[in-house]
C-alpha cells in the first residue's frame, strides 16, 4: 500500500496496515471484515468485544445437584449408563455421570454424533447449565472433553460480533495476530494523571484485558479506555471541521430548472412534509457554509427522492454528487431504480460498489475525476483513497445509522466542505447527534406519501405454523407475494435461510416461484434474483437481512420472519418496512422465541417507527443506553458504533481544554485519511 505523504515523525506503522497481511486473510475475508468496520490492524487491536461469556464456575456433582441455577458449571465424571432412543431425525441420548456417590443425568437431544464421542465407562468433563426437570435435575447438551477436569474453569472470554464468514475463532484468532503484530505500537496519549482522574487503566494494558479478560470489571474499566481511543480521533475532527469549513462550501439554487424537470418527471405529487423538507434544504444548499443536516423520516416516508432533488440542483450548478448506501444491495437498488428516471432529467448518474470488476471500477473512476458523472451511487466505497471527485459539492448519506466510526470518520475527512445529508429512518436522541457529529440540523418527514396500506404485525406461535403455508398459498394465488427472512444464511445450522429455502421448495408454494438471496452471493447473482423478485416472476423470496434496507416492492404483502428473537427492534421495524407499500393490507409475522416477548409486543402494537423508538427509550431509558452492551434495541446508531454517551461528552471536554491533545489526535488521523 503507498504510503500518503504525512506530517513530519509520522511513518505509516504496524498498526495502519491492512488486515490483507494477516494469515488467512484474502479479498473475500477482508471484504467480510470490512463489514464490520474492520480494515487495518489498529481496527482489530481496538475491536470491542459484544460481551464476555464464562467458561463456567468448577463444580462437582454433589454441588450441581443443588439446584438449577443461571451459571455455567463445570464438572468431571464417569458414565455409567447410556440410552439412545431415535425417532426419524430425532433422536435423544442420555448419559448417567458418576462422581464419588453422586449421579447426574446429561441428555443431548438430536446429536446422534455425541454418541461416538462419549463411552460408557469412560471419565469425561463437562460444562453447561444445570435445569429442573421432572426427573430432577438435568444439563442439557453441555460441552464435553475427555478426562478429568479436561475443559477450562473460571476464565474469561471476549465474544465478539461477527458476521458471515467470519466467526467467532476466526475473529479471535485474527485479534490475536494483530495484538502479537502491532500492538507495541499503541501509544498513550493520555497523562497518568488524566487516567487516574477518570479511573482508566493505560491503552496497552487495557487491550490486553479487553481481548484475553480477568474479570468482568477490568473488562469493563479497558472497554471504557478502548472505546474513547476510538471516540477521540472522531472527536477530535467534529471539533476541528466546524471551524476550517466555513465558507468552503458550493452555494446551490434548489429551485433550479433541472431539479423542477425531475419533479415533474416523478409520477406522483410530493407531500406537504416533502415540500417543508425541500425548503429548508433550498435554505442549507443556498449558503457557503456546508449544509450539515439529518433526514430523519420512517421506512417509506419518501426520503430518496428528496435527495435527489438536491442532487439535481448540484449537477445543475456543475458540481457532483455521492449517495451512499450501508450495503451493496441498496445501493445497487437505488442505482437501477433511478437510473432512468435521472436519465429523463438529464442527469449522469454511475454505480461505484466493491464488486465492480477493475475494468468497470477503472472507467467509472476516469469518468468521474473527468467531471462526467453528475451522481455517484454505491456503498463506502465512494470515500476510498483512490476515487477523486472533478466536484464534489454534495454528500448524501443513507440509513447512516448503519455506518460505522471508521467510514463515518473518512467521510468527515474527505468532505470537509461538501453540503452532507444524512437520511435514516432510525431517530437519534439529539444530544447524541449533536456530540456524534457537532453542528447538525435536523429535519424530521413526519407523513407518509398516501395509498398505503395497513401492515398488521403478529408474533406467532410455533403451532400457527401449521396454517401458515395455507394463507401464504392464498396470498400468492391473489398475485400478491411474500417475503421470507432468516437471520442466519445456515448451511449447517437447524436454521437458516438455506434451510428454509430447501424446506420451501419442497412445499406447494413453489409453484409460485421461489427465490433465494444473501450477502455470501456474488452481487450480481443477488441482484439477478431480485430483479426477477421485483418482475413478480418470482413471488416468494427467502432472504437475510440483506433486504433489511431499501428494497422496494410494492405487491409484497406478506413478510414473515424465522428466529426474530435474534434482531433487534429497529431492524425488526426496517424490515417490516419492505411491505405495506401500496394500498393493499400486508402482514408482518413473526416467529421469535418468548425471551423477546416484550419486543415482539411493542411491534405489534405501534407501527410508527418514532414513537417505537421513544417508546424503546423510555422503557430502557437513557442511562441503560448508556451503559450497557448495545445489542441492537434500540437503533442501528447504538448498535454499530457502541455508543457510551458520557465517554462520548468525556472526549469531548478533554480535546477541548487540551489542544496539545486535539492535534495529537489530528495528526494520528492525518496518518490514514486522504487529505485532498
Ligand atoms: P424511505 O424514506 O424509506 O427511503 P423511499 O424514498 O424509498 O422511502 O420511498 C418509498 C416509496 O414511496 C418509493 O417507491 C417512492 O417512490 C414512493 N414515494 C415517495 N414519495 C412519494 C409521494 N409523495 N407519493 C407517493 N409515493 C411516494
Ligand atoms: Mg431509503
Amino acid at each position: 500500500m503507498a504510503t500518503e505523504p504525512v506530517e513530519a515523525g509520522l511513518e505509516q506503522g504496524a498498526l495502519d496496515e491492512s488486515l490483507g497481511v494477516l494469515r488467512g486473510v484474502g479479498p473475500a475475508r477482508a471484504r467480510a471484515l470490512e463489514r464490520l468496520g474492520l480494515e487495518t490492524l489498529r481496527d482489530l487491536v481496538l475491536y470491542l468485544p459484544r460481551r464476555l461469556e464464562s467458561s463456567g464456575r468448577a463444580s462437582t456433582i454433589e454441588q450441581a445437584l443443588a439446584g438449577a441455577s443461571d451459571e455455567v458449571l463445570v464438572f468431571s465424571g464417569l458414565i455409567t449408563r447410556r440410552r439412545f432412543n431415535r425417532f426419524g431425525r430425532r433422536s435423544t441420548l442420555r448419559l448417567t455421570v458418576q462422581q464419588g456417590d453422586h449421579e447426574l443425568e446429561v441428555v443431548y437431544f438430536n446429536q446422534p454424533w455425541q454418541r461416538e464421542r462419549l463411552e460408557k465407562g469412560e471419565t469425561y468433563t463437562f460444562a453447561g447449565r444445570v435445569v429442573a426437570s421432572e426427573k430432577g435435575p438435568v444439563v442439557i447438551a453441555p460441552q464435553s472433553a475427555a478426562g478429568e477436569d479436561s475443559l477450562p474453569t473460571d476464565q474469561w472470554f471476549a465474544i465478539y460480533g461477527v458476521t458471515d464468514g467470519i466467526g467467532q475463532e476466526l475473529l479471535r484468532s485474527l485479534v490475536r495476530l494483530s495484538l502479537d503484530r502491532a500492538a507495541d505500537e499503541l501509544v498513550e496519549s493520555l497523562s497518568a494523571e488524566l487516567l487516574g482522574s477518570l479511573d482508566l487503566p493505560d491503552l496497552q494494558d487495557s487491550v490486553a484485558e479487553l481481548h484475553s479478560p480477568s474479570s468482568p470489571e477490568a473488562f469493563r474499566r479497558a472497554r471504557r479506555r478502548v472505546l474513547l481511543e476510538t471516540l477521540l480521533p472522531l472527536q477530535a475532527r467534529v471539533l476541528a471541521r466546524s471551524e476550517r469549513c466555513v465558507g468552503g462550501a458550493l452555494p446551490v439554487q434548489l429551485e433550479s430548472a433541472s431539479s423542477r424537470r425531475l419533479r415533474q418527471l416523478l409520477p406522483f405529487e410530493l407531500t406537504e412534509g416533502q415540500e417543508q423538507i425541500l425548503r429548508e434544504l433550498e435554505v442549507d444548499l443556498s449558503s457557503s457554509t456546508p449544509m450539515r443536516r439529518l433526514l430523519q423520516g420512517d421506512v417509506g416516508a419518501g426520503k430518496t427522492v428528496l435527495g435527489l432533488c438536491a442532487c439535481a440542483a448540484v449537477a445543475a450548478a456543475g458540481a457532483q454528487s455521492a449517495f451512499m448506501a450501508p450495503t451493496e444491495l441498496l445501493a445497487e437498488q437505488h442505482y437501477f431504480g433511478l437510473r432512468d428516471w435521472l436519465a429523463a432529467a438529464d442527469l449522469r448518474a454511475a454505480l461505484l460498489t466493491g464488486s465492480l470488476r477493475a475494468a468497470e471500477r477503472r472507467r467509472v473512476l476516469s469518468r468521474l475525476e473527468a467531471g462526467e458523472i453528475d451522481v455517484l451511487f454505491g456503498t463506502h466505497a465512494l470515500f476510498s483513497r483512490d476515487v477523486r471527485y472533478a466536484n464534489l459539492a454534495l454528500a448524501i448519506i443513507d440509513e447512516q445509522h448503519r455506518f460505522g466510526v471508521a467510514q463515518r470518520a473518512r467521510l468527515v475527512d474527505k468532505g470537509r466542505d461538501v453540503h452532507l445529508l444524512l437520511m435514516t429512518a432510525t431517530p437519534i436522541p439529539r444530544t447524541l447527534a449533536l456530540t456524534i457529529y457537532g453542528d447538525l440540523e435536523v429535519s424530521i418527514l413526519r407523513e407518509k406519501p398516501p395509498g398505503r396500506g395497513e401492515v398488521r404485525t403478529r408474533w406467532l406461535r410455533p403451532k400457527d405454523g401449521e396454517r401458515l403455508p395455507e394463507f401464504l398459498g392464498e396470498r400468492l394465488e391473489a398475485g400478491e407475494q411474500v417475503y421470507w427472512v432468516c437471520p442466519l444464511i445456515g448451511t449447517e445450522e437447524e436454521s437458516g435461510a438455506e434451510r428454509a429455502f430447501e424446506r420451501l421448495k419442497a412445499s406447494e408454494l413453489v409453484n409460485h416461484g421461489i427465490e433465494l438471496v444473501h450477502g455470501r452471493l456474488p452481487a450480481e447473482e443477488r441482484a439477478r434474483r431480485l430483479d426477477a423478485f421485483r418482475r413478480g416472476e418470482v413471488r416468494l423470496l427467502v432472504a437475510t437481512t440483506v433486504i433489511e434496507v431499501g428494497v422496494d416492492v410494492p405487491l409484497a404483502t406478506v413478510m414473515v420472519i424465522e428466529e426474530a428473537e435474534r434482531l433487534g427492534l429497529a431492524q425488526l421495524h426496517q424490515l417490516r418496512g419492505r411491505v405495506g407499500r401500496s394500498e393493499l393490507a400486508s402482514w408482518c409475522l413473526l416467529f421469535g422465541k418468548p425471551v423477546s416477548r416484550e419486543r415482539f409486543e411493542l411491534l405489534e402494537n405501534c407501527s410508527d417507527g418514532f414513537e417505537l423508538a421513544e417508546q424503546d427509550l423510555a422503557r430502557r431509558g437513557m442511562g441503560e443506553l448508556a451503559g450497557r452492551r448495545q445489542s441492537g434495541e434500540l437503533g442501528g446508531l447504538l448498535a454499530t458504533i457502541d455508543v457510551d454517551v458520557d465517554l462520548l461528552t468525556t472526549a469531548r471536554d478533554l480535546l477541548t481544554g487540551n489542544p496539545e491533545l486535539l492535534n495529537s489526535y489530528l495528526g494520528a488521523v492525518g496518518n490514514r485519511s486522504v487529505t485532498p
